[in-house]
């Protein structure tokens, strides 16, 4: 149940001693005296002192656009539903409920209820708990609360709860590391202990690659710790003027711009190049930075079913016309299922609708390919992809960082008009500097690519082997273990820790409700023993899981 149905539901009464009066108002001027009784998030109990049939307020009937009207100020309600009209010693009970819109309880009538007005309970309090909620609630939800910290308040309680089921997961701390053991904090320890690491992006090892810590010292060397300005305005230095030429010779671009972070990229390319006549349409998995660039753009944002090129093209077909400029949105490698898309079929679709790809390849840049330059690469459309993204945080484990390749036009017009770079520092000296250097090695890293794939693959062979669905693209280093339930998963994580296996749970919001799961991170730092070490505490927690 969601919060603000729960809420809706709940009736508050108006405070002993108080009265308050409302005339609700119609479209058409019809109008009804009304000291109100009680009211939910949708709905208003009244005594009328004039009958409300006589002004056609029948019961079940719907009134086009009504408002409410009291001393100093009103509020509209749009479409309203009349539930009840009855006549109670010469006055009229009335009842109504809203269709279009809520009635702001938390705002001026707060002050007029009993319960909203005691501190010790709110409209929020009641029905909290993680069976009926979960942190998705509080992404989605309105809060009708004239206080804004209200939500945070409420969302403690939420967390205690699930914190005291073992349902909360998340902020462990790393204390130190070294190759496939991270010594960490999880929530369910009280010291931090040794744990084997399934939960790194480090999938090729480089952040711990002697020659990469030692381009990075030599980076904050020559020119310190922060590039001390955005690119635009002094901030930017001749290592970021190397980075950016090595990666567009490596594509074979024009150009390419350095944001600080993969998120950043996303968010600045996108709104920088798609703006309110235009369309984007995006696969439904999208990354949340994706979708937050979408949300920037003000573009019309269409969300094709995941990897469902049938569903695109259909999207295309009913809005492409009615739009200036359209961009269409996927992933290399999608990081919460490790699968891929027909990108072949992408360009297909995009040449017909004249139509520009931008693709992020945060997970599959430096893993895949040829020249370990991605799925797009691997599947042989590189030149086809107009906007290429991908993150220096992954697999070239240089920190943070992120890149786009394009067309000289296209990156030129990002310098200028993609806000996140224009306004923020420009990524640090160390991270450039280090960034560098990887994509150097990533030239003659076939070994570690050909390490990590024989990782991936007795590791996907061990989970099909327990039973497990088999999902994702099987050179994808993110193998989702699926479960479904959260509070199996939970039980099964139990295990896992107590086997000293850190590893990513996956819930909802994140993935929808019931795919609940466990996200193998697979890395060349794993030794055969250590998967095999997963695997059986895996077993172990399935058999657990199923007494
Ligand atoms: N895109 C995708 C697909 C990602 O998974 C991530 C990070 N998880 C990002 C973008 C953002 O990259 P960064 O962490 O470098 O900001």
């Amino acid at each position: 149940m969601k919060i603000e149905k729960a809420i809706r539901q709940k009736r508050f009464r108006v405070k002993p001693g108080f009265r308050i009066d409302l005339m609700l108002e119609t479209s058409d001027a019809r109008r009804c005296t009304l000291i109100l009784e009680d009211a939910s998030l949708t709905g208003i109990s009244a005594i009328a002192d004039n009958d409300p049939l006589v002004i056609g307020l029948e019961p079940g009937s719907i009134v086009p656009d009504a408002k409410l009207v009291w001393q100093d100020g009103e509020a509209g309600l749009g479409r309203i539903v009349v539930r009840r009209v009855m006549e109670k010693g010469g006055e009229f009970s009335v009842a109504f409920t809203t269709i279009d819109s809520k009635i702001a309880l938390g705002g001026w009538l707060s002050r007029y209820f009993d319960e909203l007005e005691t501190g010790e309970q709110s409209a929020f309090d009641f029905e909290l708990g993680s069976q009926k909620f979960n942190l998705a609630h509080f992404v989605e939800s309105e809060f009708f609360h004239p206080d804004l910290f209200e939500r945070c308040r409420q969302y403690k309680f939420l967390l205690k709860d699930l914190s005291s089921q073992g349902l909360f997961q998340y902020y462990s701390t790393k204390h130190s590391q070294s190759g496939s053991r991270v010594v960490c904090k999880t929530p369910r320890d009280k010291t931090a202990r040794e744990y084997l690491n399934f939960a790194s992006y480090d999938y090729l090892g480089y952040s711990v690659h002697e020659d990469v810590k030692k381009a990075a010292k030599n980076a904050i060397d020559a020119f310190g710790l922060s590039s001390n300005g955005s690119l635009v305005l002094g901030g930017k230095n001749s290592l970021h003027e190397i980075l950016e030429q090595k990666i567009a010779e490596r594509f074979g671009r024009d150009d390419a711009l350095v944001f600080s972070n993969g998120y950043s990229t996303n968010v600045g390319a996108i709104s920088a190049i798609a703006k309110p006549n235009d369309l984007i349409v995006a696969d439904n998995y999208s990354h949340a930075s994706l979708h937050d660039g979408f949300a920037a753009s003000m573009a019309k944002t269409r969300l094709f079913r995941h990897n469902n090129n049938d569903h695109l093209k259909s999207i295309l077909e009913s809005n492409r016309s009615t739009h200036n400029g359209c961009l269409i949105v996927t992933e290399g490698f999608f990081s919460m299922e490790g699968t891929a898309p027909d990108l072949a079929g992408i360009v297909k679709i995009k040449e017909k609708y004249n139509s520009r790809l931008f693709l992020d390849e945060c997970h599959s840049f430096g893993i895949v390919g040829p020249n370990g330059l991605g799925v797009a690469e691997r599947e042989g459309i590189l030149n086809s992809v107009d906007m290429y993204m991908a993150t220096f945080s992954k697999s070239l484990g240089s920190g943070a960082g992120g890149f786009v390749t394009a067309s000289k036009d296209v990156v030129e017009w990002l310098r200028y008009f993609a806000r996140a770079g224009m306004f923020s520092a420009a990524l640090p000296p160390a991270v450039a500097g280090a960034a560098i250097k990887v994509l150097d090695l990533l030239e003659t890293g076939r070994d570690r690519r050909e390490k990590l794939q024989h990782n991936i693959k007795r590791m996907r062979k061990g989970i099909k082997e327990l039973g497990f669905e088999s999902v994702g693209d099987p050179e994808c280093p993110i193998i989702p273990v699926l479960v479904g339930s959260e509070d199996v998963l939970s039980k099964m994580n139990e295990v896992l820790t107590k086997r000293n296996i850190f590893v990513n749970c996956i819930l909802y919001p994140a993935v929808p409700l019931g795919a609940a799961r466990f996200r193998f991170s697979m890395t060349v730092h794993h030794s055969d023993s250590d998967i095999d070490l997963a695997l059986r505490a895996l077993e172990e927690a399935l058999d657990k899981s199923k007494k």
